[in-house]
């Protein structure tokens, strides 16, 4: 079968073309029966196969935050690319990777004066467990291997983060995790729908923390992660007290805090990070997506200046503290785009206008409450999660029929299980929600 996508004005797609691309996270049965395909996007929009113009509810995958086709990105990228494509980042240094680690320094709360670049989510996750490792082992520490996690949390692939995950489905095929994982319970409660910002109810779910604590003994856990606000699993905003609560615990027991910050951070939630709009600091904190705003894979991990100095400076002279690194950490591309990037951020205040656009946008979204499909909505800053019934016995399969109805009514938003999370770029108007959640209403009352 041919597609009559032409990307960029090219020949259609060939079957042979369809099936050599093994995609990621789909079923690629499915699709490639009904191809949905991209073939340009710019600002809030993006175009498919035919040409029919769709608006990004998502921002991608939460990541394209100053909207797509940012040429100050693209420049920035080329002129690096001819300057200096590559240096190795082990041992030699590119002035690149200094300079936005410095503007990221600059960004982050405080004591966070660090940043280790790695290419994604999940080695940023994976990175970050090491950290965690190194730090206690430094302290002559070295028995706390054991991490909490939480259910219904997504810390991304690779084996640490697929370990951590609360999502169940991510490891039914792959069982083979690291051992000494415990989970705390969600904090989605459904006793408590509809409930917009952060739930009043659920801070003493923390106190899963001081169970382990009492169970394990203190001195054996090395990191609590968390997702500051849970995004994979359909916008899982924590109640009031919540984060306070597990720092708390945390600094009574010598455990690591550590946030995943792989959507909340860059401005999502109204404030920089999600440790700035919920006054709770953690000693680590994971970082990608928006970093880049999507248009290069990147990740990085921020540690504090006690966690840094305690890692460097536990080796003796001239050893390697820190037996860790990736080809492409800090590749200078990455990081030309990760600096327009935040200035394009910091130039046109978008953090600040996606603060500003928050109660409009939520509004909107819980404007679809009266759909008799919809089951509870949640919601802060520019990110919502719409969850809706799932058919009986299937759960996930309506989220993904959703998906594809929405995609061909003109919109792009990404579902997870069954919930819609809608979580537009900070370069949204008030007319582009309006468009959004009107293609939602339009899709989901046909059901
Ligand atoms: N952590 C969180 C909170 C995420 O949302 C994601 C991606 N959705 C990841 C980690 C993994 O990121 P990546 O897909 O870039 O590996």
């Amino acid at each position: 079968m041919n597609v009559t996508n032409k990307p960029s004005g090219g020949a259609p797609l060939s079957n042979d073309a369809l099936e050599a691309h093994w995609m990621p996270f789909s079923s690629n049965r499915e699709f490639k029966a009904s191809p949905r395909m991209v073939r340009k996007s710019e600002g809030m929009y993006l175009w498919n196969q035919n040409g029919d113009k769709l608006i990004d509810g998502s921002s991608g995958l939460f990541n394209v935050a100053a909207g797509h086709g940012r040429r100050e990105i693209a420049d920035a990228v080329h002129a690096q690319m001819l300057e200096n494509d590559y240096t190795s980042p082990f041992q030699l240094g590119q002035s690149k990777s200094f300079e936005f680690a410095d503007r990221l320094a600059q960004l982050l709360p405080d004591p966070f004066n660090h940043v280790f670049f790695v290419n994604s989510g999940s080695e940023s996750i994976d990175t970050a467990l090491k950290m965690v490792m190194a730090y206690h082992r430094a302290r002559g520490q070295g028995q706390r291997l054991r991490f909490v996690s939480r259910e219904r949390a997504y810390h991304g692939v690779n084996i640490g983060g697929v370990s951590l995950a609360g999502m169940v489905r991510n490891r039914e095929t792959f069982p083979v995790v690291m051992p000494n994982i415990v989970m705390m319970r969600h904090t989605w409660d459904e006793a408590h729908l509809f409930e917009r910002g952060q739930p009043e109810h659920g801070a003493e779910l923390a106190d899963d923390l001081l169970r382990m604590v009492q169970t394990y003994g203190g001195s054996t856990i090395g990191a609590v992660f968390v997702e500051p606000v849970a995004g994979s699993t359909g916008t899982l905003v924590p109640p009031k007290g919540y984060l306070e609560r597990l720092r708390k615990i945390c600094d009574d027991n010598g455990i690591l805090l550590v946030f995943d910050e792989v959507i909340t951070g860059f401005g999502r939630l109204g404030a920089p990070f999600a440790s700035q709009k919920f006054g709770v600091q953690p000693d680590i904190m994971t970082m990608a997506k928006a970093l880049t705003n999507g248009a290069i894979p990147m990740g990085a991990v921020a540690a504090t200046d006690h966690v840094y100095e305690t890692i460097t400076g536990a080796a003796p002279e001239n050893a390697i503290e820190f037996f860790h690194g990736y080809t492409y950490s800090g590749h200078p591309a990455a990081c030309a785009a990760g600096i327009a990037t935040l200035d394009i951020y910091e130039r046109e205040g978008l953090f600040e206008k996606a603060a500003e656009l928050s109660d409009y946008f939520l509004d909107a979204i819980w404007s679809l409450k009266d759909l008799p499909i919809v089951r509870d909505i949640r919601g802060i800053g520019l990110m919502a999660g719409v969850e809706v019934f799932p058919l009986e016995g299937k759960p996930g399969a309506r989220g993904n029929e959703l998906q594809k109805s929405l995609f061909w009514n003109g919109c792009h938003v990404k579902w997870t299980g069954d919930s819609a999370i809608v979580a537009p770029s900070f370069v949204a108007e008030r007319g582009h929600v309006d468009e959004i959640v009107d293609a939602l209403r339009r899709t989901l009352k046909d059901q």
